[in-house]
């Protein structure tokens, strides 16, 4: 399973980096996790766009979803000069208004998914879990031939990611907040929590995502790396991530 960073930012894109979005590719399959503002126009740098198979939300806010409309402008473009023949399937919480929406005639559908439930993604085995957000949001775990990545979404602070996260090979996990911000804003994690958070889940490596437009990414680094002693980076755009 490989994974690459196609844009890490918060609540919407700075000039070179897309809210969020990530590729994860095996055998063949090609499946993003968020499709937020910006992240159409750097994906086509890493993909054919019209080959996508799978997009998960985490759920629905602006900078996880904002580019879904003109990926659906394109599937239908691609479809009609018959470079594609498959129904682009866009999973998500299956009780949100906005789930209606990612149903777009014949060229793209909705699939319903749900924390508990169990998912077969084209080679990918998908379980998610509830967290605490404004609205609601899923964590997703994906696992391949032995390998899991688990992405946080949104998130405030939750116990039971620690089960669900337990021994993941990566853990792409929303950093929000800076140390000082913590239990002052609902619904995100500051930097130092997702190291707890890796540490307690006993995660074998762990990326820093969905970064605040102040302040410096080394800081929510060093914030992390004082909780959490395993490999730990800034999930940037264009950096890949190989789970062999
Ligand atoms: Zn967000
Ligand atoms: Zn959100």
């Amino acid at each position: 399973m490989k994974m690459t960073v196609i844009g890490s930012m918060g609540a919407y894109p700075s000039p070179d980096n897309p809210s969020s979005g990530y590729l994860l590719q095996h055998d063949g399959f090609s499946m993003m996790l968020d499709f937020g503002s910006a992240v159409l126009i750097n994906l086509h740098k890493y993909m054919a766009l019209h080959t996508l198979d799978a997009v998960f939300f985490s759920h629905y806010h602006h900078d996880h979803t904002a580019d879904i409309g003109v990926m659906q402008h394109l599937i239908k473009v691609q479809t009609d000069l018959g470079n594609r023949v498959s129904v682009l399937s866009l999973y998500g919480q299956g009780d949100k208004p906005f789930f209606e929406k990612l149903t777009y005639h014949k060229y793209t559908e909705s699939r319903a998914v749900a924390s508990g439930k169990q998912e077969v993604i084209g080679p990918f085995i998908c379980e998610f879990l509830d967290n605490p957000h404004p609205d609601g949001s899923l964590a997703i775990k994906v696992t391949a031939e032995g390998r899991s990545l688990v992405y946080t979404g949104d998130t405030g602070w939750n116990d039971e990611l620690v089960f669900f996260a337990s021994g993941c090979d990566l853990l792409l996990c929303e950093s929000s907040l800076f140390n000082r911000f913590k239990g002052m804003v609902d619904g995100h994690l500051t930097a130092g929590e997702a190291g707890i958070l890796a540490r307690k889940a006993g995660v074998k490596q762990l990326a820093l995502c969905h970064f605040p437009h102040f302040g410096k990414v080394e800081d929510l680094l060093s914030e992390a790396a004082a909780e959490y002693k395993g490999i730990l980076n800034i999930a940037l755009p264009g950096q890949v991530y190989n789970l062999p």
